[in-house]
């Protein structure tokens, strides 16, 4: 048996510090995951933790990750915003079943910091109309990240993260209610409050502080 195309190639992220790659199996994302932003969003926020209900999942292509520091501007939008995120970088498959939180750290191979990337006009209509999220957040480039760190022993939560209303433990073991998670799979875990537009020539400096950074440029891209 042969291929009858060309096989796409493997989307990867660099390991910080290494010569090696972390080969890109699926980018799930999580929604609303700070309260200030789902504040600014417009969205409810739970008065409580035990009102949280079941957290916000939406998925990118493997290939929107974009490693480069020139990053085109998409087609079809006229209000791309920046969300800047901790990344999660599992390197190990999930056990069968129902992840217990307890067990889910030890699936996590390392950290990056990415950009989730949204075309918030596109965005914006789908939800009134209670429509999908893809054209909004799954697009070509639309995961700029970081080189993936590797840290040993347990999550260091830091100032902001400790506003998660669910933590990566929490985020692993519901993924894991509706997906197998695999070895490979990255983690946008929401971000906090101060979103913003981002127009074709501004930087952009993403920061996990004491983790990673990453910085690039938004160019002028494909014109629809
Ligand atoms: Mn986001």
């Amino acid at each position: 048996m042969s291929d009858v195309i060309a096989a796409p190639p493997q989307p990867r992220v660099p390991v910080h510090g290494t010569d090696q790659t972390f080969p890109v199996h699926r980018i799930y994302c999580v929604g609303r995951n700070f309260a200030d932003h789902a504040r600014e969003m417009g969205a409810a926020v739970p008065a409580s933790q035990a009102d949280r209900g079941t957290p916000v999942f939406f998925l990118k292509p493997a290939d929107a990750i974009a490693l480069q520091s020139e990053v085109p501007y998409p087609p079809g939008t006229q209000d791309l915003h920046h969300e800047v995120e901790l990344v999660v970088a599992l390197g190990k498959d999930a056990p069968a079943g129902v992840l217990d939180p307890n067990d889910a750290m030890a699936l996590v191979y390392g950290y990056a910091v990415g950009l989730d990337l949204t075309r918030r006009d596109l965005q914006g209509a789908a939800k009134a109309k209670g429509l999908p999220w893809d054209t909004g957040k799954a697009f070509d480039h639309a995961a700029p990240i970081s080189a993936i760190v590797t840290i040993n022993g347990e999550t260091r939560q830091r100032g902001s993260l400790a506003d998660l209303i669910w933590t990566v433990p929490d985020i692993l073991h519901e993924l894991s209610r509706l997906y197998a998670l695999r070895a490979g799979d990255l983690i946008f875990m929401g971000t906090p409050a101060g979103v913003g537009p981002l127009q074709p020539g501004d930087r952009f400096h993403a920061v996990l502080e004491g983790i990673a950074e990453h910085s690039g440029t938004i160019v002028t891209g494909r014109t629809v």
